[in-house]
């Protein structure tokens, strides 16, 4: 685990509106970090598009900038007596069509460049989804593993105050990510409201059910890889979910829920992992028993009845579907020639580098990008948000129904433009998404 780095920044609070683009030339990029590597990424990923559908310079440099940036160091007291200093971010990358949303990341690894990269993915994934939302994300450089639960609500309290001038439920409205939950969104509603004197749930999403939270919201992202991927097994392969054998890397919120639901549909879970390594068996693991084994000690790693395995021998099992949910970049030029699976359904954000994505399109895989197959999660946030604007909510089959339409409305748009425009999925959808943001930027022109 990386360390805390928050101790070593200098702290003072910048609001800063981004004049230059937010990007620096990707010369050192080996020596970047994962996290890092994420902006150099997007923006490979934008440029790719802009090319191709001719974007004139001056909306390409626009685009590829974020319009808004917060950095924040904030105490925390910690349950020693010690005071300590942590560092946050806030990142708008563009709100031409409505306010921002985006999810919080609590993880030691944190950056700038990280927020900048997943802001701008949510961009597009609102704008694929036809969401009324521009791209946010958030972070603090923190491992919440290390904290207490007092420790945790302290330092969510304190972050949400630093962020609460930058946040707003017509403004920019967060949601969980990796190493957040529906606890920590509630500490932030509450503290957000508390500042206000009146309680505004739609400041987020993700919320517990009890306090203005959507049925369904828990499981939305996982679901939603599930549906996709059922969707484009049918097409492609002619095949259902039933005895499909999946491997997932990554059982947080969106690989557990994944696995599960998958299982529930007839697929064999065989392999899963976390930061601490994987676990095997080729006759599928059993599920519950794995839930009560990461009850007790908060890895998959020692699950008795699989065998070990690591993170990169997941990558690369002979199985139907590959299911990458942990983070950026895991798939790369190194690894990608090793994979064995005919479909990699993209629970994370960014889990392959465009290096990789050119090999695997060589290899004839089958790549479902991450702004279509985990955007389950922001469309019921979408949801969420709505009904705590109308503050009149709906039962849980109307979620998933609706999400199912959702996600599958748009699979079928995706799937049209590779035909017209003979490409793969992840450019048919970056191309459907960049040119809507393309287009309302032209409407809109530019203020003053
Ligand atoms: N963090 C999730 C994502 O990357 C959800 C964001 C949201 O619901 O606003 O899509």
């Amino acid at each position: 685990m990386a360390k805390n780095r928050s101790q070593s920044e200098s702290p003072t609070d910048t609001l800063t509106t981004s004049s230059q683009p937010n990007h620096s030339p990707a010369d050192n990029v080996s020596a970047m970090s994962a996290a890092d590597k994420a902006l150099v990424m997007a923006l490979q990923q934008f440029n790719a598009v802009a090319d191709t559908i001719g974007l004139d310079d001056d909306t390409r440099r626009q685009l590829a900038s974020c319009q808004r940036e917060l950095i924040v160091h904030f105490p925390v007291r910690m349950d020693n007596g010690r005071l300590d200093l942590f560092t946050g971010f806030r990142v708008h990358h563009n709100t031409v069509k409505g306010p921002s949303k985006g999810g919080i990341r609590y993880h030691p690894a944190v950056t700038l460049d990280e927020c900048r990269a997943l802001a701008m993915w949510m961009t597009w994934k609102c704008s694929l989804m036809n969401l009324p939302y521009g791209g946010a994300k958030g972070g603090v450089i923190v491992d919440p593993k290390q904290l207490s639960l007092h420790e945790l609500e302290r330092l969510t309290r304190r972050y949400a105050t630093e962020i609460s001038p930058f946040i707003g439920p017509e403004r920019d409205i967060p949601a969980p990510d990796v190493g957040t939950n529906a606890q920590i969104m509630a500490w932030m509603m509450d503290t957000y409201s508390m500042h206000k004197g009146y309680s505004i749930p739609a400041i987020i999403t993700g919320k517990p059910v009890s306090i203005g939270g959507t049925a369904g919201r828990e499981y939305a992202t996982g679901l939603g890889v599930t549906y996709i991927t059922r969707a484009v097994l049918k097409q492609r392969f002619g095949r259902s979910l039933d005895d499909i054998a999946v491997a997932i890397q990554g059982f947080g919120n969106v690989g557990s829920w994944t696995a599960r639901t998958m299982h529930e549909r007839g697929a064999r879970v065989v392999a899963v992992s976390d930061v601490q390594g994987g676990i095997y068996n080729r006759r599928g693991l059993d599920l519950r028993q794995l839930g009560h084994h990461m009850d007790e000690h908060k890895t998959v790693v020692g699950f008795p009845g699989a065998d070990p395995l690591t993170n990169q021998e997941l990558l690369q099992l002979d199985v139907d579907v590959l299911v990458p949910a942990a983070l950026e970049g895991q798939i790369h030029a190194e690894n990608a020639a090793g994979i064995r699976a005919p479909i990699i359904a993209e629970g994370a954000n960014g889990p392959t580098t465009p290096e990789a994505d050119a090999i695997l399109n060589d290899m004839g895989v089958t790549v479902i990008p991450d702004i279509l197959c985990n955007a389950g999660g922001v469309v019921v946030s979408y949801f969420e948000w709505v009904q705590g604007l109308q503050s009149f909510f709906w039962d849980e089959s109307e979620v998933r129904r609706s999400m199912e339409k959702t996600l599958l409305d748009n699979l079928d748009a995706v799937v049209g433009a590779t035909v017209r425009y003979k490409c793969g999925l992840r450019t048919a959808a970056y191309t459907i998404a960049i040119s809507r943001i393309v287009d309302a930027t032209r409407l809109r022109g530019i203020y003053p």
